[in-house]
């Protein structure tokens, strides 16, 4: 009887879980992962613009991962800048950052993908495509290759528009945020933090570290900044909390140290997604002190007035404004704070948010807000 048992869940197991990634791998323009199942594995490929960088996303539905594989790899090249592999809600998602003018061809044979890249030599690239035949003769193999266009000039450059901000959606992809009334933080967040930024957009040169549902990590949130060189950075959050009663709207600066415990719990719970990635290292964002103490008041100053603004708009709560330690906030050359709107699980809260023109509001209200700073 037990061994019928055993049986079954092992075959329950089985249906559930159809591949199981054994490692991830790097090394000189070849990203190699291999699958315990001994079968052919294609993943689905995407590239989504990220700043300077293409970020190569190849997920792996009905998968998991062995926990020996490297959350992380740290080898910057001429072809990538990183990769992160990340298991979610029975998916695993590769992701790839790659260099500009990188592309990149995904091939999958037995128990195996390779991702080959090719720096700035797409015409080479292309004719493997045409010819996908002449080096390998199994029928089995899978080729898709991708040219990414090399329009980046729209996102950075400053043009006649004196100040840069980066508006950055919390969550996304896999990680979906707090749920409330059959809604998810990632999405609420992206319409806010969209319409935000169209409304920056008429004064200032803006960055959106993700235009879509997708994940982004968050030390590469501050990193988009950075290499912008941004002038202030504002990340788009909404709150939850066991209690249904909890309400209002808050904003975050970044500090050292959590302001008491409240402050330190919602910072754990936004930093939750990257906790995973303990070995991340934050060593290129090392705070010059002077820097910190600096961005810290004009911070606290634009979270002040982004408060004020937003609760006499949505008439919400008022919960004040607080510093606390957020790994998205962290990395930051710039002023930076983080806001959450309001509770996903308080009804009243969340339905400022639901509807376009309450969207419209919230984010006239931030920009509003932005505008008595940088002008
Ligand atoms: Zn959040």
């Amino acid at each position: 009887m037990k061994r019928i048992l055993l049986f079954l869940l092992l075959f329950v197991s089985a249906i559930t879980f159809s591949d199981t990634l054994k490692n991830v791998s790097y090394n000189n323009g070849k990203v190699i992962g291999t699958f315990r199942e001994n079968k052919q594995i294609i993943p689905n490929a995407s590239v989504t613009k990220l700043g300077g960088e293409d970020l190569l996303m190849l997920s792996f539905p009905d998968s998991k991962m062995e926990s020996g594989v490297p959350a992380f790899i740290n080898k910057s090249d001429q072809y990538i800048s990183k990769v992160y592999t990340v298991e979610n809600n029975g998916m695993v998602v590769v992701y790839v950052y790659l260099k500009p003018s990188v592309t990149y061809q995904v091939t999958s044979r037995n128990g195996e993908f390779q991702v080959t890249l090719d720096g700035g030599k797409a015409a080479t690239a292309q004719k493997s495509y045409n010819t996908p035949q002449s080096q390998n003769n199994n029928t089995n193999n899978t080729r898709i290759t991708q040219t990414q266009s090399q329009s980046q000039s729209g996102n950075t450059s400053r043009g006649n528009k004196k100040y840069t901000i980066v508006v950055d959606p919390g969550h996304g992809g896999h990680d979906s945020g707090a749920r409330g009334n059959g809604y998810n933080e990632k999405d609420i967040a992206l319409q806010v933090a969209t319409r935000l930024a169209n409304n920056l957009r008429r004064d200032y040169n803006v960055i959106i570290t993700r235009d879509s549902d997708f994940f982004v990590p968050l030390d590469t949130r501050a990193k988009i900044g950075n290499d912008a060189n941004a002038d202030f950075f504002i990340s788009i959050h909404l709150n939850s909390s066991s209690s249904s009663s909890a309400n209002g709207t808050e904003v975050f600066y970044f500090s050292k140290k959590d302001q008491g415990s409240y402050a330190a719990q919602v910072a754990k719970f936004e930093n939750k997604v990257d906790g995973s990635y303990g070995d991340v290292p934050f060593s290129d964002f090392i705070l010059n002190d002077i820097f910190y103490r600096k961005n810290q008041k004009t911070s606290q100053a634009i979270a002040e007035s982004v408060l004020n603004n937003l609760i006499n708009t949505t008439g919400l709560r008022r919960r004040g404004v607080f510093g606390a330690n957020f790994a998205v906030l962290r990395g930051s050359n710039s002023p930076s704070i983080l806001v959450e709107l309001g509770f996903m699980n308080n009804y009243s809260d969340l339905s400022q948010y639901l509807t376009p023109d309450g969207q419209e509001r919230a984010a006239s209200a931030i920009g509003d807000a932005i505008r008595n700073y940088f002008r």
